[in-house]
């Protein structure tokens, strides 16, 4: 091991890529070192998913609220006064402090991973230089993340113009809100803020969510539509202007030029990595700015890796997390590289819901497969201006799908069309799945598993055969053996094209 400051590796980064690939590191009985400048566990509890997580939960039981007030035996519910900014401030005052301290207690004490707090150099692609003092590695990995692309328009100085970073610090609620930006990120904070009884508008430069499967964009759409959260797509924002703190957005529609005014912006039109501190080494910086890595996490210099979303899209936990393991066992002698064949799944907060996807959407589907069956419920349009609590004789779509957790019947007898959307793609051929998508709350579980089910090629008859906990947030097992007895795989009967889900 030689002196104190020699590490087998040293990570430059403790987020998730760093810290997961420093631990799988120690576990293999090596030592690693984590260089890290903020909070281990890097923005994910800051800013990112556990916090858009917490969010998002307050934002469901704002909608939630709304949606049951006054009906049945539910008392009527004031919601004219609720507040994002105190939604925050909670999560800056516990949730912060609180991840900080587990992430660090867990890395450094129970794991006993030794981390060199401070801003980090590289010096070279075997010394870093933190805080005055010198560490020396055999192996380097960059693991620096990523961080909000600002568009190269006039405004976005202006007070009020916010990326996913400044979410935690909103101290007073703004009135009119435009997101820029129609992608799962943008599509979540309308979601999120629209409860807190702001007014948002998204603009999308091409259209929303372009990699989901349409029948989700049209339950999206629809929904918004009833939440009065508006989106226009073919949107190109121009600049954002106001006094000192933003007033409007300019963007070109249809070779005109309109303005939307707002209070607050929220710009969320991607990532770009943090591959800055790297490019010394000489190491191969992609279009994306992201270093170029093979499928073994390595870059073109001996030694040197990157894991996470410094090493470019797909930005995921999971393959950030995953790419840290893959390089700690490159780093320890078992040749590993990233398996393409596990489908990637993904999810987008939307509460009081979420929409969760794996595998292949059904225009894929079809332009791989020919002919595919879909189960699908609900089966068509559901009924326009459906009103809670209402029973509509004879009409066989009622909205049935109860994609619920807590609330499974609840969204389906309360709710104006809240109830969510299942859907699984079936190549009739081979009688095996290609793809799963849901709307609902407390499936996302399940698609890690799908996930690995897709790979191993399930059918549709193994899934029949499977032992359902009836009712389930995703009714995946009970519709498929509602089919499974066809010999020859053609689907439920009159299964009509939803344009739109209203
Ligand atoms: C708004 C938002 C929500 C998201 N939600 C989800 C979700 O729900 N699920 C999901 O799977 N993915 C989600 N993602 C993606 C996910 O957060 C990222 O893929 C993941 O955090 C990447 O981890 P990382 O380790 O590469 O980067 P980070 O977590 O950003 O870690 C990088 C670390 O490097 C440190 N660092 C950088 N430079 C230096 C230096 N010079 N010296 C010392 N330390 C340094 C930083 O302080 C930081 O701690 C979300 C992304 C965004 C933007």
């Amino acid at each position: 091991m030689g002196t104190n400051n020699e590490y087998d590796a040293i990570w430059f980064g403790g987020g998730a890529a760093g810290r997961f690939g420093a631990a799988f590191l120690k576990a293999g009985g090596l030592r690693p070192l984590i260089v890290e400048k903020h909070g281990l566990g890097g923005e994910c509890h800051v800013c990112r998913c556990a916090f858009e997580n917490y969010v998002s939960d307050q934002a469901s039981m704002a909608e939630l609220m709304r949606m049951y007030s006054g009906l049945a035996w539910f008392p009527e519910i004031d919601l004219d006064n609720i507040s994002m900014s105190k939604v925050v401030e909670v999560y800056r005052n516990v949730g912060q402090p609180a991840f900080h301290d587990a992430m660090t207690h867990q890395s450094e004490q129970q794991l006993k991973i030794e981390v060199a707090w401070g801003e980090g150099k590289i010096l070279d692609k075997n010394t870093v230089e933190v805080d005055g003092r010198i560490y020396t590695g055999k192996n380097l990995v960059i693991c620096t993340g990523s961080r909000p692309i600002i568009p190269d328009i006039a405004g976005t100085d202006l007070e009020n113009v916010w990326t996913y970073r400044d979410h935690p610090d909103v101290r007073i609620d703004p009135k009119k809100m435009v997101v820029v930006g129609g992608g799962k990120i943008g599509i979540g904070k309308a979601a999120m803020f629209a409860p807190f009884n702001i007014n948002v508008t998204v603009l999308e430069k091409y259209k929303c969510l372009p990699n989901w499967d349409q029948d989700v964009r049209n339950y999206i759409y629809g929904d918004f539509k009833r939440r009065k959260i508006k989106i226009h797509e073919g949107v190109d924002v121009r600049e954002i202007k106001g006094n000192g703190r933003v007033e409007a957005v300019v963007a070109e529609i249809d070779g005109k030029l309109a303005e939307f005014a707002c209070d607050a912006v929220m710009l969320s039109i991607g990532l770009t990595p943090n591959s800055e501190p790297a490019i010394p080494l000489g190491v191969k910086i992609g279009k994306n700015n992201e270093i170029v890595i093979d499928k073994s996490c390595r870059t073109n210099v001996p030694g040197v890796y990157a894991v996470g979303d410094v090493a470019g899209p797909p930005y995921f936990m999971a393959v950030a997390r995953k790419r840290g393991m893959i390089t700690a066992k490159n780093i320890m002698g078992q040749n590993t590289r990233w398996d393409d064949s596990l489908p990637l799944p993904d999810h987008i907060y939307l509460p009081p819901l979420e929409a969760t996807m794996v595998g292949l959407t059904e225009a894929q589907a079809r332009e791989k497969y020919g002919e595919v069956v879909v189960i699908r419920v609900p089966w068509g349009p559901r009924a326009k201006d459906h009103k809670p609590l209402t029973y509509i004789p004879n009409l066989e779509n009622q909205g049935l799908p109860v994609c619920g957790r807590v609330h499974s019947l609840n969204l389906f007898f309360y709710g104006e069309n809240r109830n969510g959307l299942h859907k699984a793609i079936v190549d009739p051929k081979s009688r095996r799945y290609v793809g799963f998508h849901h709307v609902g709350d407390g499936a996302k579980t399940a698609f890690q598993y799908l996930s690995y089910l897709l790979q191993q090629g399930w059918t549709i008859d193994q899934m029949s055969n499977l032992h359902e906990i009836f009712l389930n947030a995703e009714h995946f097992v009970q519709l498929s053996r509602l089919i499974a007895g066809q010999k020859e795989l053609k689907g439920y009967a009159a299964q009509v094209d939803p344009e739109e889900y209203q």
